[in-house]
């Protein structure tokens, strides 16, 4: 089971070495645009050396149900996943 990560709130919820990947791989602009596979339902593609595809679901800021190729999220939120937070992140800072 994973548990949900809200986009508001991961920068002081994850690891900081997590953290730091996240944000170089979001920095170097390798997330992609997620894309709606199911209602609700998303699959982005972070473009490491080798690409790795993350699906996951949002509700309002909460990204729950991930799951990423990396094998890691099954145990805790992986680089991947704190990249497309930050990406999620810069997201919301646009709007406001
Ligand atoms: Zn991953």
């Amino acid at each position: 089971m994973t548990s949900p990560v809200s986009v508001l709130s991961f920068r002081n919820e994850l690891d900081e070495k997590v953290l730091e990947w996240g944000w170089l791989y979001f920095n170097n602009g390798w997330v992609s645009v997620p894309k709606e596979i199911l209602p609700g339902k998303y699959e982005v593609v972070i473009h490491e050396s080798t690409p790795h595809a993350l699906t996951f679901a949002q509700s309002g800021n909460n990204i729950s149900d991930y799951f990423c190729t990396c094998g890691q999220s099954h145990r805790s939120v992986c680089r991947h996943l704190a990249a497309l937070l930050f990406y999620l992140e810069a997201g919301l800072e646009k709007n406001n």
